[in-house]
This record gives structure tokens, C-alpha cells and sequence, in this order.
């Protein structure tokens, strides 16, 4: 059993990132100014970001070289362990050889340690000081804390207001690394107070929070914004996951990957590990690659490609997605870091091109395969990451069914150790499935029907 675990030596920690825009047949529309609607340039986002992140942001250089300060942190933890699910494989009795790469080991939890590593480390160069920014469960808001403990910058998270009340140790940790956290809606800022004024009682929700953090440091001199998924620049940093993997993959033996999966909120985690992937299907590669998510939120199985503001208050630029409407409040479910009414651009493109199909899931089936993932291989996982899961046991059962064996590999993007109450309510049969009604789909799409139309939307 010696070979279930595929280490790489600390020598072998990517030293540059891989950048899709390179090689995708179709690089993603401009983002628009929210004002005027024409395509903004890089002097607009100066006051939310520092110009390197905004360069990487257009960039279409292939391999962006990886700063040394920046991989003295990552070395931490990366590069990250390949695994193979020899137990999983037995306990579903499956012909194929099933992957998962565990991002779960970072300080944090989870992969976004490796992009907020990089964007405190570029702001702190810009001579920035204090970091903005929001959280819905936690995760973000954690890695972002560490982030900006190890270069010496201020935290501000405004976390939204149902997560803060409902996951103080989220909060704990974010503070034990130094961050100052306020429950969402906040009194700290015009959004924030307007919507306290409608309604007092208001639980937040993502966009809210995000409406607050660009406030805050478009406001302040000494403030940068900083988003933990969606944007070019963090899928960019991501891809140490995928390079990592193919290493790996190649160290294991397996010649050719047939499946890739990843769970997709933002898209970064699924684009870090797939991205890699990706630029090898377009040079000829044969590889199925899916992006699974919430059937309580399905932005790309049924949300529309359009323009839309990242958050509720509008004041984010327009960006080409498959979106659900930036008013869209999704159900409670317990895959929170999936709740967002959008997803990356890169990601959307790479559906319309082909590139990649999407699948959603309802919460019950995918803690049905966290279970059986917990109970084989031991980790206990991310509710989010038990979508990849899913996807992956489902490849395995399509593979037999089709009587082929396969090389599957999913991301294992974090930990569940933050998330027992959720496993609670499934061990005790109480855990809801949502199935939106279409008509809450068309309800919420209303909100984007004013905007501009990118090419390649339906009219
Ligand atoms: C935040 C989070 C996600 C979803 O975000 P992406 O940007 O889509 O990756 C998935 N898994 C875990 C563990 C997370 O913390």
C-alpha cells in the first residue's frame, strides 16, 4: 500500500503559475465599467487592487514566474500529496483508478491559502497596508487572515451576519491570525448601514458582504480589496494544484488522465486543478473535465450567460458569467463556500467553448459520498468538496457501466473539521434538498435583464 500516497519533494514546488488565457481558443470578454458600460481598463481598478494583480488579471503570458516570498509560504504546506482512493475504490468496487489531490493540509483548511498567500504578498510590495475583504463560512476570511499575518498588513473581514452567528470558531481563527471581523451588513459602511436600516434582522449574504469590502477600500488610501475566487488572477494562482497533480500523475504511472473533477463556487478551486488540464485537451488530450455544483444553486447547469455585477449592490464592474442574478440568495445549504450567484469567467467561457461540462447535485447524495469517502479513506471533507466527490464515484460507476477502467482525479479542496453540525443534521436524516423552482430562476434573472448582453448570450 506503500503507493497510495504520491509525495513530490519540497524542491519540486511549481516555480510558475499556468495561464489558460494563453492557450484558450477563446480569451473572456472585457469586464464593463458599472457607470458607462464600456470595457474597463486598468487604471479603473487601481483603487481596489495593486497594478501587479491587475496585470496578471489581463495577462497572456503562458507561465507567470512565482515570487520567491510568496513560495517561501507555500512551502509550508505544498506542494500537496496526491492520493489514491485504493479504499474508495474497493468500497464502491469500481474498475477504475480513482485520484484526489488534498488541499486540505494548508494552515487554513483549504486551497485558498495559495492565492491569498500571492495577493497579500503583491499588495504588501504596493505599499499597501490593510486588506478589505469578505467571508461567507469562514474559509476565505481565514486564509486571507493568515495571508496577510505572514507579510504584516491589516485584516478587515465583514463575514455575513447568519455565518457569524453560526460559526464563531471561523471567527476565532480568523482573529487568532489577527484579522478584525464584523457580522455583515455592518454599521462600518454606507451599504452596510442602509441595509440595516431596511431591515434590521438581516442575515447578509455574500453579495452584501462584497458590497461592504469595496466600499471600505475604495474609500481608503492605505486599503486594497482582495477576492478569494471568481477573478483571472486567482485561478491563476491556483494552478500550482493541477501542475502538481500532472507530476504526480506521471510519477504514479498513469500516462493519461480520462476524468477531472472539481466542485465549483467561484471557480477556483475546480480551475486550479483543471486548468492544467485543460490547456492539455487543447493541444489533443482525450479528458472528460467537470465542474459539479449545488442543484440550490446551479449557475452554470442552469443560470444564464450574461453580464452581471459581482455583488448586491451593484458597484463591482459588469463581468461576462453564467449567473443567477446578483440578487440571487441562494438556500441555506451546508456547502456555503458554494452559495455565490456567479462563477469565474474563465470557467463560463471554457463551458460555452466546450471545454468543459457542468453537473449539480443535491446535498443529501453528495454527503451520502462524503460518508462513504470519510468511512474508506478517512478524511472527513469539505461539504463543498464532497460535490467533486460525487462527481468522481459517478465517473467510477459510468466508467463500469461502459465496461472501461479509467484514471479519474478530483480535488479534495478542504477539510470538514469546521462542519460537523452539518454532518450532524445528515446522520440524523435532517438535512433539506432544495430543487429551485423555475420560477425562482426566472425571478432572480430579472435582475440582469437591463444590463448589456456579451457575445454568445442567448438573445
Ligand atoms: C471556498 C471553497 C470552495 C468554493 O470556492 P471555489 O472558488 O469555487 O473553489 C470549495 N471548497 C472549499 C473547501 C472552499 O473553502
Amino acid at each position: 500500500m506503500a503507493d497510495t500516497k504520491i509525495v513530490l519533494p519540497d524542491s519540486e514546488i511549481p516555480r510558475s503559475w499556468y495561464n489558460i488565457l494563453a492557450d484558450a481558443p477563446h480569451p473572456p470578454q472585457p469586464p464593463l465599467h458599472p457607470g458607462t458600460g464600456q470595457p474597463i481598463g486598468p487604471d479603473d481598478l487601481a483603487p481596489l487592487f495593486p497594478m501587479d494583480l491587475i496585470l496578471q488579471e489581463v495577462s497572456t503570458d503562458r507561465a507567470i514566474p512565482i515570487p520567491d516570498e510568496v513560495l517561501d509560504v507555500l512551502s509550508v504546506w505544498r506542494p500537496t500529496p496526491l492520493h489514491r482512493a485504493k479504499r474508495l475504490e474497493r468500497e464502491i468496487g469500481t474498475a477504475s483508478r480513482i485520484y484526489y489531490k488534498y488541499e486540505g493540509g494548508s494552515p487554513a483548511g483549504s486551497h485558498k491559502p495559495n492565492t491569498a498567500v500571492a495577493q497579500a504578498f503583491y499588495n504588501a510590495r504596493a505599499g499597501r497596508t490593510r486588506l478589505a475583504t469578505e467571508t461567507g463560512a469562514g474559509q476565505w476570511g481565514s486564509a486571507l487572515a493568515f495571508a496577510c499575518q505572514a507579510f504584516g498588513l491589516e485584516c478587515k473581514v465583514y463575514m455575513v451576519n447568519i455565518s457569524y452567528q453560526q460559526k464563531p470558531y471561523r471567527r476565532v481563527m480568523m482573529e487568532t491570525w489577527g484579522a478584525q471581523v464584523v457580522a455583515s451588513p455592518s454599521p462600518d459602511t454606507n451599504a452596510g448601514r442602509s441595509i440595516r436600516e431596511r431591515d434590521p434582522e438581516s442575515l447578509g449574504s455574500l453579495g452584501i458582504a462584497i458590497s461592504e469590502a469595496v466600499e471600505d477600500a475604495a474609500t481608503r488610501e492605505d486599503t486594497s480589496y482582495s477576492l478569494g475566487s471568481v477573478l483571472n488572477h486567482v485561478l491563476l494562482h491556483q494552478t500550482v494544484i493541477g501542475q502538481e497533480a500532472q507530476r504526480q500523475l506521471a510519477l504514479a504511472g498513469e500516462t493519461g488522465i480520462d476524468v477531472v473533477v472539481g466542485c465549483v463556487g467561484g471557480g477556483s478551486n475546480f480551475g486550479g486543478l483543471a486548468l492544467p488540464f485543460v490547456g492539455d485537451k487543447i493541444a489533443g488530450a482525450e479528458i472528460e473535465i467537470i465542474a459539479t455544483e449545488p442543484a440550490a444553486c446551479p449557475t452554470l447547469t442552469r443560470g444564464p450567460f450574461a453580464y452581471d455585477f459581482g455583488d448586491t449592490a451593484q458597484l463591482t464592474p459588469l463581468v461576462p458569467m453564467h449567473t443567477l442574478g446578483h440578487d440571487f440568495v441562494p438556500p441555506g445549504i451546508h456547502a456555503g463556500g458554494l452559495r455565490y450567484h456567479g462563477v469565474a469567467p474563465i470557467v463560463s467561457q471554457l463551458l460555452l467553448d466546450d471545454l468543459i461540462r457542468a453537473e449539480a447535485y443535491t446535498q443529501n447524495d453528495c454527503f451520502a459520498a462524503a460518508l462513504r469517502f470519510a468511512r474508506s479513506e478517512g478524511i472527513i471533507p469539505a461539504p463543498e468538496s464532497s460535490h467533486a466527490i460525487k462527481g468522481a464515484i459517478d465517473a467510477a460507476k459510468r466508467a463500469d457501466e461502459s465496461g472501461t477502467s479509467q484514471a479519474i482525479l478530483f480535488n479534495l479542496s478542504g477539510h470538514g473539521h469546521f462542519d460537523m453540525a452539518a454532518y450532524e443534521s445528515y446522520l440524523h436524516g435532517s438535512l433539506e434538498d432544495f430543487e429551485l423552482p423555475e420560477e425562482e430562476i426566472q425571478r432572480a434573472l430579472r435582475a440582469i435583464e437591463p444590463l448589456p448582453k456579451p457575445a454568445g448570450a442567448p438573445a
